[in-house]
């Protein structure tokens, strides 16, 4: 009976701990707002520091870090169809840019994305973007793939577009490779988590010829890493999965970004304390992003 009090008032301490430090950890948050899907709140501190994480094998396939390209499809269970809207039937979140046809879909948190990179080009005088394809339902996908030929488009759930973290940008002046409008987006887009998905240099690595139009979404820092390195996405994930941990600081703010393998149900310890963000990379680990 003794024995049992003990229990329960060990547990209770715990409980008492584990809530304090919670609360240490939200009180640290301020300014930075990750994706609501990822947000997470570390569950308990670790005897090494860092905190640790319950790691699911279903969070490999989740995330703005996906890798998609012709070896890795969108992953099944994965519904960017559900986030997906019409733009022209929400003109609410057309501000600032165009939309070449009432075809186009987006969700609504990466027009918002959009919203914000375009505005700060518009005070730079860049401001004649047009947007020509954004989410693509596996059906349409199909349909170009027929359309076009594999030398142009790729097969059904094997496209970014697919993923609904791409899309293609055009310029009402010129074509991309001559519009300001492009060269703006390949020189900062980066700053808003943009990434010129398939650039000139790396055609043999992406397997995609140059596409000044096709930008992804992948969030900061990744975005400014891949940029100031000049990685696309498959070198920048394989050097990660290499190196298993980096640091960046962007404007002032530092974060350390960690990968690790994740073949079953797991708990991890990420060695840095501060707010985070999961993605999958859609093979075979996650990758942990600490804002610190
Ligand atoms: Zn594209």
């Amino acid at each position: 009976m003794k024995k049992w009090i003990f229990s329960i008032i060990v547990l209770l301490l715990l409980g008492y701990g584990f809530m304090k430090y919670k609360a240490g950890i939200i009180d640290q948050s301020n300014e930075w707002q990750p994706p609501a899907t990822n947000i997470d709140i570390p569950e308990a501190a670790s005897q090494t520091g860092g905190f640790t994480i319950k790691v699911t094998k279903e969070m490999v396939f989740q995330g703005d870090l996906l890798l998609v390209n012709k070896d890795y499809p969108v992953p099944e269970g994965l519904n960017p169809e559900s986030e997906a809207v019409s733009l022209v039937k929400n003109p609410e979140l057309i501000d600032g840019f165009g939309v070449l046809d009432n075809t186009i879909q987006l969700s609504p948190r990466l027009a918002d994305k959009f919203r914000t990179m375009v505005k700060a080009a518009a005070q730079e005088g860049v401001s004649h973007f047009l947007i020509s394809s954004g989410y693509r339902s596996e059906a349409k996908q199909d349909e170009l793939y027929r359309e076009m030929g594999p030398q142009y488009a790729l097969p059904a759930g094997y496209s970014e577009h697919n993923l609904g973290l791409s899309m293609d940008i055009g310029s009402s002046l010129a074509e991309m490779n001559q519009a300001p409008e492009g060269k703006w987006l390949k020189d900062n887009g980066w700053k808003y988590g943009f990434i010129l998905r398939y650039p000139e240099d790396k055609t043999a690595v992406t397997g995609i010829q140059f596409e000044p139009w096709h930008f992804r979404y992948v969030g900061l820092p990744h975005s400014a890493i891949m940029w100031e390195k000049n990685l696309v996405l498959e070198q920048y994930l394989d050097l990660l999965k290499q190196q298993k941990s980096m640091s960046a600081t962007i404007e002032g703010e530092s974060y350390e970004v960690f990968y690790f393998s994740v073949t079953e149900n797991n708990t991890i310890n990420v060695p840095a304390y501060g707010e985070y963000e999961i993605s999958g990379n859609n093979a075979d680990g996650i990758i942990v992003t600490v804002r610190k």
